[in-house]
């Protein structure tokens, strides 16, 4: 049960692709090491948190949510729990999470939830983290956190925690299909290692050209660049993906690509018309197809505790 007078404050942090994904042989850890080009998209989930008697987690969104943990296994407790540990108090809260991007998709829609979860619990807790230290502490709740904190474009390496942000003057037109399954990301690598002989799997470094191509406003090149090596893996596990991604070409998008570990693809387009008529093409046919942009922005506060105290 929330508090009487306890005011929500609510964060939300984006969707992501990868335009290049490369993946490494894997280390003695087991962990594959990336070199990789993140893309923020205009897709965003929202974490409302309140102080409350007990622990409570709701899940709210279009689509379907089951493959979203409703217990403690839920990615916000964890990081609820670390953002606790350096406060050195825990008190019970009341999370709604506000889904928007596809769950087990390869858009990172958990790390989205744990860096907006970040983000609402410093305000809500006034802890006074700085960007840095919360960056810091994403790294610890899992890969692709620091980049759902971060936003907007950049260059990950080692586990894709390692973030160069990049800066893209024009948005990227595209259209992003999710298929009606989920993958599950450590069993497309898995895949991926089965698929490759041994040996295989060295990891290349973005070149300079590339990175030019990458922040530079030419589609045509960056339709050049964009590539992921865990699509055949994907493709294997989840044959309709290639369905997805054949539909995108047929509609005549730019070029398209498995988003992460899929199964989601996403289409490039020119621009909002292109993307219209790319989507509408889908649509008629019966695929879910959601048209978006990429955007410069990474996980941010969108109640305040001072908006939410106002408000009551
Ligand atoms: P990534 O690309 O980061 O590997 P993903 O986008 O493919 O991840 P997510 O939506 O992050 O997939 O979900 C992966 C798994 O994480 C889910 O199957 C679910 O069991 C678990 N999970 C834990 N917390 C959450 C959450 N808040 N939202 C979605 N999934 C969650």
């Amino acid at each position: 049960m929330t508090s009487a007078f306890s005011p929500a404050v609510t964060a939300t942090a984006p969707a992501k692709i990868n335009l290049i994904l490369r993946v490494g042989a894997p280390d003695e850890s087991g962990y594959h090491p990336l070199v990789t080009v993140f893309q923020a998209v205009d897709l965003w989930d929202e974490v409302a948190i309140v102080s409350a008697d007990a622990d409570s987690l709701v899940i709210e969104g279009a689509g379907n949510l089951s493959g979203v943990p409703t217990d403690r296994t839920n990615i916000v407790w964890k990081a609820v729990d670390a953002l606790a540990h350096v406060r050195g108090l825990r008190e019970p809260l009341a999370i709604t999470i506000t889904k928007t991007i596809p769950v087990a998709g390869g858009m990172a829609g958990g790390s989205a939830d744990a860096a907006a979860t970040l983000v609402a619990l410093n305000e809500l807790w006034q802890v006074g983290l700085t960007s840095p230290q919360i960056l810091d502490m994403a790294a610890t709740l899992g890969a692709d956190v620091p980049f759902s904190l971060l936003g907007g474009t950049a260059l990950g390496e080692g586990r894709g925690d390692l973030l160069t942000p990049l800066i893209r003057q024009q948005p990227l037109h595209l259209v992003v299909v999710t298929a009606p399954l989920e993958l599950s990301t450590p069993r497309v690598y898995k895949t991926l290692d089965d698929l490759r002989a041994e040996g295989q799997g060295t990891l290349t470094p973005l070149s300079s050209s590339e990175l030019d191509v990458v922040i530079g406003d030419d589609v045509g090149e960056l339709i050049g660049v964009l590539s992921n090596d865990l699509q055949p893996a994907a493709l294997k596990m989840a044959p309709i993906v290639q369905k997805n991604l054949d539909v995108l070409s047929e509609a005549g998008a730019l070029a398209h690509l498995v988003s992460g570990s899929g199964p989601t693809v996403f289409g490039l387009c020119v621009d909002a018309t292109h993307v219209a008529d790319v989507a509408n093409f889908l649509l008629q046919r019966g695929f879910s197809a959601t048209p978006t942009t990429s955007t410069p922005l990474g996980a941010r506060l969108t109640s305040s505790l001072s908006s939410a105290r106002e408000a009551h």
